[in-house]
């Protein structure tokens, strides 16, 4: 495993962590404030939410790169399944601005089951269906797409894949190179398999996401729990993603409407730089 005691160039901060993608949440900083942030404590990289980037693409990553961030990623597609999934020019216009933010990994929450279905093999079947038509227009702009599986819990209206298992065989079933997975820590902590299903997985990681899951969440949307606070057993995790070949940066994803959005955004990176040296 990497050693990330003294170096903080594998994180990557996950813009929501300071409360920005959602209304009247977070210090309300600039994406340009963010990057000079980041930069200036030696993190890798940042990932944005399509929200803050607008018709700016370009600008912010040009940006970003200039202060030695790379744009590790864009969250998020449309919903590509489900009663509220987006049209396919929706879809490709959120591959068309991670394209222009150069950003490498376009990640997919994938929308809830669909209307007519009962189960999730049959939403799993049409999320790769769609994927196959998108992967090439994808792979044409060099994005990558990464399958976010979700805790079971948001299953239903959020997302049809629950396990590292499921979005594994939607990326088989799909077949193209450009297609993988993200594993945020808050959706697999539980989850006594993940090892043995990661050791499948080489070649398909495209990002790792960091936070924890507190033993008393009050909010399963927005009360997630910064690094050490919880009960995930954050380095047996990484151990297994690493150990699968994933080097790539390690993206700080806490969203926590009544805890670190109240923060300072100063202070809960600050927060995040001390979690990642000793507990990560
Ligand atoms: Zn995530």
């Amino acid at each position: 495993m990497r050693d990330f005691s003294k170096v903080q160039s594998a994180l990557a901060l996950n813009t929501a962590t300071l409360g920005h993608n959602l209304d009247g949440h977070g210090a309300g900083w600039s994406p340009e404030q963010i990057i000079d942030a980041c930069a200036a404590r030696g993190m890798g990289g940042v990932v944005f939410w399509r929200r803050e980037i607008g018709a700016r693409a370009f600008d912010i990553g040009e940006r970003a790169r200039a202060a030695g961030l790379q744009v590790a990623g864009l969250c998020r597609t449309p919903y590509l399944t489900g009663a509220e999934a987006g049209s396919d020019d929706e879809i490709k216009a959120s591959i068309d601005m991670a394209a222009e933010l150069g950003a490498g990994v376009l990640t997919i929450v994938t929308g809830g089951t669909d209307p007519d279905t009962k189960g999730v093999l049959d939403s799993q079947k049409r999320l790769a269906e769609r994927l196959h038509g998108i992967a090439p227009y994808a792979a044409q702009r060099a994005v990558k797409l990464a399958l976010e599986p979700l805790n079971p819990m948001f299953g239903g209206n959020r997302t049809c894949l629950m396990t590292v298992r499921d979005a594994l065989n939607v990326c088989d079933w799909v077949g193209s190179e450009n297609i993988g997975i993200a594993v945020d820590v808050y959706h697999v902590w539980w989850d006594t398999t993940l090892a043995e299903t990661l050791a499948s997985a080489r070649g398909r990681i495209f990002g790792y996401h960091l936070c924890d899951w507190l033993e008393n969440t009050s909010d399963m949307l927005l009360d997630r729990g910064m690094m050490g606070d919880g009960v995930a057993d954050l380095k047996s995790i990484r151990a297994s993603v690493e150990g699968a070949g994933y080097g790539g940066l390690c993206e700080v994803e806490v969203f926590s409407a009544r805890d670190w959005w109240q923060r300072a955004p100063d202070d809960v990176l600050d927060t995040i730089l001390e979690r990642f040296a000793s507990l990560c």
